[in-house]
């Protein structure tokens, strides 16, 4: 038999599959993981086909090496090579999408480690123990905790355990241990009985779906309209067909509950992706799901390459996320590929949002959940205007969080900016820091005492002179969380105020702690208005609309509605009502007035037709290609070298792109109607200018549904 391997090589320009010669002693088939001799090398490498011969003449076909145990089902061959080639990737990036974690591209050995040593004290360690035998410090300590129990080797340390082996007091042996995650499920509340009436209508439409060959269907709920519940029996109906279930969740770190509510219903059933895990967590969970003695993957968007056969149901919580969105190489959109997967697998595809992305309300049929479940209606929400304010909290904002604070109760508010303030500048001669690898201003955190830049990481310290001018007067300009957090300190005294945002490095604990205080402030960017169920918030807070709305960007609308959208969904779910302010140089934006009005349907009928009128998805596919260079100059000409061969779409650009680690940008965007042939266009204009320009210090990415 021959195979056709797709070796797991860094290089971009290699022309796989490669045929192998199967001897009769190896078991290898679609899926099979095998090293193989590559060149000089030996490498990993995939089956991704099999065939009766060989155009490779006899004497040269080689052998494979060694088949390793496992492997992965065909159909996910099949998508990890869809996967690339629709987000213009390499084959092997594509097929290390979907094979046991551990297993990098060119890498040669992969995570196993289901088996572990566990070492269990016998009765002469325990003689020795109470006998007051001669036992180092380490020794002593590692027998007191053998007797309470059996434990890894590794928790005490191999090299102590071996020698109390030798001495006879402990025994060792290999055993397989499961190290399954915990999950923190802050919010997760107590388990419902009774579905209401649009719920059980909901759920009545996905059993039916899973009669149809293949089915998209849009759950349409407002926050707190119980859309989890109805993936929960969706769930149970899929597993009562003997089919098995995929959920992702936007970030498990930020939205535990989700995964907390699966595990405490189907129990052993699940596991848990996430990307916290340790490496033998991931490996031991993937292997739960790859024989099947877990038949529910819960996990971020790389959860949708979960090794589940016969998948019936695929949940996308959270549909309008970006973080379905891959941002490196292969950069894929999981939203898509899940319906691709669901597709191959005869499966229901289930999107659920309160505020679904316009390309999912045009093209999936939709389920409405109307109403909160607590019956209780949205809170109202006042949009302020910014200009004639005194500072960066409106007098109506600081009335309300006032209210609040005498009232004891808690209130979420949200900026989208980081750090202290956004720049700073001299005032004697105008210097403004900025980072010298990236055209952009530094960003002042106070409390790590440091000027940092958003986009490379680089750090100075905080400027106390102008190395300009000499002069001392070094203004900061704009309003970060972390100022935000200080202001809102002393006017909420004595309330505590939790800062949640990318700089703080225990987000479960700030989660917690907000959940747990009977009164307080969450402050932070939009980490705050993510899917978390406090049910006691009363007022919610956008201190900045514009800042996401002014951004240059196709998405800034749908971006901004869906802010305040799920903030209001956080504010007012308990017995004491809610409502939310939303701070804006412009009040009389479209998105913040249909926000205000809750009115997803209105807005998404505009945008819509906004985005027919301008051809942006989902009337379009984007294809961004970003060119980038060392050398000020040869960006912008290889773009345009790019642009000269892409054939029958239109191209905008090159336009120029802010410097970014030390590296001049260019970006050219492709908008298509019709999706395969622009990407093939784009794809072999890419290839055959980097051939060329290869050794010139350029570099390109390709962007196909860019965020
Ligand atoms: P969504 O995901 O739509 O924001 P959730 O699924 O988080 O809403 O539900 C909000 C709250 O309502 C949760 O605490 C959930 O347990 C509860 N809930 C859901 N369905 C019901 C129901 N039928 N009866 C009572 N409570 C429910
Ligand atoms: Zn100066
Ligand atoms: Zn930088």
């Amino acid at each position: 038999m021959i195979a056709k391997v797709e070796p797991l090589t860094q290089a971009r320009a290699l022309r796989g599959p490669f045929d192998y010669k199967v001897p009769d002693r190896m078991e290898a088939g679609v899926g099979s993981v095998l090293v193989v001799p590559f060149g000089r090398r030996r490498v990993l490498g995939v089956v991704v086909d099999t065939a009766e011969q060989s155009e490779v003449p006899a004497e040269k076909l080689v052998e494979p090496i060694e088949a390793l145990e496992g492997g992965v089902p065909p159909e996910l061959v099949r998508l990890g090579l869809w996967t690339a080639e629709e987000y213009v990737s390499t084959p092997a990036r594509g097929l290390s999408l979907v094979l046991p974690p551990g297993t990098g591209t060119g890498a040669r050995q992969r995570t196993r480690a289901r088996r572990a040593l566990r070492a269990a004290l016998t009765a002469a360690g325990r003689d020795a123990l109470d006998g007051g035998a001669r036992l180092g410090a380490k020794q002593r300590e590692a027998l007191e905790r053998l007797a309470r129990g059996p434990l890894p080797a590794a928790l005490i340390g191999h090299a102590t355990v071996r020698r109390l082996e030798a001495r006879g007091l402990v025994t060792i042996e290999e055993a397989r241990v499961e190290r399954r995650p915990e999950i923190n499920a802050v919010g997760a509340r107590g388990d419902v009985t009774q579905l209401t009436p649009a719920q059980a209508a909901a759920v009545e439409r996905i059993e039916a779906a899973f009669d149809q060959t293949s089915a998209s269907l849009l759950l349409h709920g407002v926050t707190g309209s119980g859309k989890t519940e109805v993936y929960l029996r969706a769930a149970a109906r899929a597993l009562g067909r003997g089919r098995s279930v995929i959920v992702l969740v936007p970030e498990i770190g930020l939205t535990p509950q989700t995964a907390a509510r699966f595990e405490r219903r189907f129990g052993e059933l699940v596991a848990i992706m996430h990307s916290k895990l340790s490496a033998g967590e991931r490996f031991d969970e993937w292997a739960r799901l790859r024989s099947g003695e877990a038949r529910i993957c819960v996990g971020p968007r790389s959860a949708v390459f979960a090794p589940l056969s016969d998948v019936g149901l695929i949940v996308v919580d959270e549909e309008h996320d970006p973080s379905y969105k891959q941002e490196g190489d292969p950069r894929y959109d999981a939203r898509r590929v899940a319906e691709r997967r669901a597709e191959q697998a005869g499966a229901v595809l289930l999107a659920g949002s309160a505020t679904p992305r316009p390309e999912s309300f045009e093209r999936l049929e939709r389920i409405r959940l109307p109403e909160r479940v607590d019956g209780q209606g949205l809170p109202p929400v006042e949009v302020v205007g910014m200009l004639d304010a005194p500072g960066p909290l409106h007098p109506r904002t600081r009335d309300a969080l006032e209210a609040v604070r005498r009232a004891e109760e808690k209130a979420i508010v949200l900026l989208n900016r980081r750090g202290w303030s956004n720049f700073l500048s001299c005032q004697v001669c105008g210097r403004v820091w900025k980072c010298p690898q990236c055209d952009v201003s530094l960003v002042l955190h106070r409390a790590a005492r440091s000027v940092t830049c958003h986009h490379c990481g680089h750090r100075e310290h905080v400027p106390s002179s102008c190395p300009d001018c000499g002069s001392t007067s070094v203004a900061r300009h704009g309003l970060g969380t972390e100022r935000l957090e200080r202001e809102l300190e002393e006017l909420m005294s004595p309330l505590p105020v939790i800062r949640l945002d990318a700089d703080v490095a225990k987000v479960d604990e700030a989660l917690r702690a907000f959940d747990a205080a009977p009164a307080g402030v969450l402050v932070g960017t939009q980490m705050v208005a993510k899917g978390h169920d406090f049910p006691d918030v009363t007022l919610g807070v956008v201190v900045d609309a514009d800042s996401t709305l002014r951004f240059p960007d196709f998405r800034a609308e749908e971006r901004t509605f869906a802010l305040v959208a799920q903030l209001a969904g956080r504010s007012g779910r308990g017995s004491r009502g809610g409502k939310v302010i939303v701070q804006t140089a412009d009040p009389s934006a479209d998105c913040l007035r249909h926000a205000a009005a809750h009115d997803a349907e209105a807005f998404l009928g505009e945008e819509l037709a906004r985005r027919r009128l301008l051809s942006y998805p989902p009337f379009a596919t984007l294809i961004r290609v970003v060119c980038s260079s060392e050398e000020r100059g040869a960006e912008l000409a290889v773009a345009e070298a790019i642009r000269e061969r892409i054939d029958g779409v239109p191209v905008l650009g090159p336009a120029p792109l802010f410097r970014l680690k030390g590296r001049e940008r260019a970006q050219l965007v492709v908008k298509a109607a019709e999706r395969a042939p622009a990407v093939r266009t784009v794809r072999a204009a890419v290839e055959s200018v980097a051939a060329e320009h290869a050794r010139r210090g350029v570099n390109f990415t390709v962007d196909v549904d860019p965020q």
